[in-house]
């Protein structure tokens, strides 16, 4: 009982010490907090060109990046409630891992490996809502200001508690702005996707069959990234499935758009595999399936070429 006084007394003057425990509008909770929204803006700014390059780039569509910012934004417009004034971006990375991610300040990212997945525009839209929770919740700020109160505990206490909590930080080459959220903050993402995708208009079911899809590609030996930024226990299948009954859920999953999935496909879908995907600088050099598909395409496209010349058919 005497420890868990001085723990208490302990991270309360730590909270004090670090800028306070703000509560989030977001998820109604405390939280601490060492970056202002302006030092949060800055960052996602100052990182978003780093993380873009090291993922392949952009992909070069204009009109794919513009619908993937459409939806994005028709999202981003309810989350902007719970955190006013941030400079929304969306973009869509041309890689095949498998990959969605959010830096702190509204610079939300999704490749083409993780899109192509994907059959409908509730389903972009569920894994956009999500990350936009991560911006909202500022999960990646909590992340930063626990880090810190545990790093100065085990630097006063002597003990090795810091080498557990840099395990969480993970090195991605850019530096630490890509945190592994523990499964409460998913499970707070979650939530706040379901609210603001569904308030968007679409049918909160996305994001289950994103999990779906998350799930079926760590199965067959995909080993999707996103699962490392990302924990994907059942329980968070289990409740998001639960949410889907609840409200404001229940009341969108009998609307269905069949213009979501035509849409999808027409304004992304058929819009990928058209320009060569950059393989990842860094990490594993295995040929990802679309670039055997392009080699492919070459070798047939290279016989043809010679049996043309030969005059043959
Ligand atoms: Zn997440």
């Amino acid at each position: 009982m005497h420890h868990r006084v001085l723990i208490l007394i302990t991270l309360a003057s730590l909270c004090l010490a670090l800028g306070g425990c703000a509560k989030n509008p977001a998820t109604g909770k405390y939280q601490l907090s060492t970056l202002s929204k302006q030092d949060e803006i800055a960052l996602g700014a100052s990182e978003m060109p780093k993380v873009t390059q090291e993922f392949g780039g952009a992909y070069p569509d204009a009109e794919a990046q513009a619908y993937v910012r459409e939806v994005g934004m028709r999202v981003a417009a309810i989350a902007e409630r719970d955190y006013p004034g941030i400079p929304w971006e969306f973009t869509l990375l041309n890689s095949d891992v498998i990959n969605a991610f959010a830096l702190p300040g509204g610079k939300v990212f999704i490749t083409t490996g993780l899109a192509s997945k994907f059959d409908s525009e509730d389903e972009l839209a569920g894994t956009l809502g999500h990350e936009c929770g991560h911006v909202t919740a500022k999960h990646t700020d909590k992340r930063m200001a626990e880090t810190s109160i545990y790093q100065g505990a085990a630097s006063v206490a002597g003990a090795a508690i810091g080498d557990q909590t840099a395990a969480t930080l993970i090195s991605t080459g850019t530096g630490i702005i890509l945190l592994k959220f523990s499964r409460g903050e998913e499970s707070e993402a979650d939530t706040l996707g379901l609210r603001y995708m569904t308030a968007a208009g679409y049918n909160p079911r996305g994001l289950l069959r994103v999990m779906e899809v998350l799930k079926a590609s760590a199965g067959s030996g995909g080993n999707p990234e996103f699962l490392s930024t990302h924990p994907l226990p059942e329980t968070r299948i289990e409740a998001v499935t639960g949410a889907l009954g609840q409200p404001p859920c229940n009341a969108a999953t009998s609307r269905t758009d069949p213009r979501w999935a035509s849409d999808y496909r027409a304004r992304l879908l058929d819009r990928l595999g058209k320009v060569a995907s950059q393989p990842r600088p860094t990490g594993q050099p295995q040929p990802s399936p679309s670039q055997q598909q392009l080699q492919e395409r070459r070798e047939v496209e290279r016989v043809q070429q010679q049996r043309r010349s030969r005059g043959g058919g």
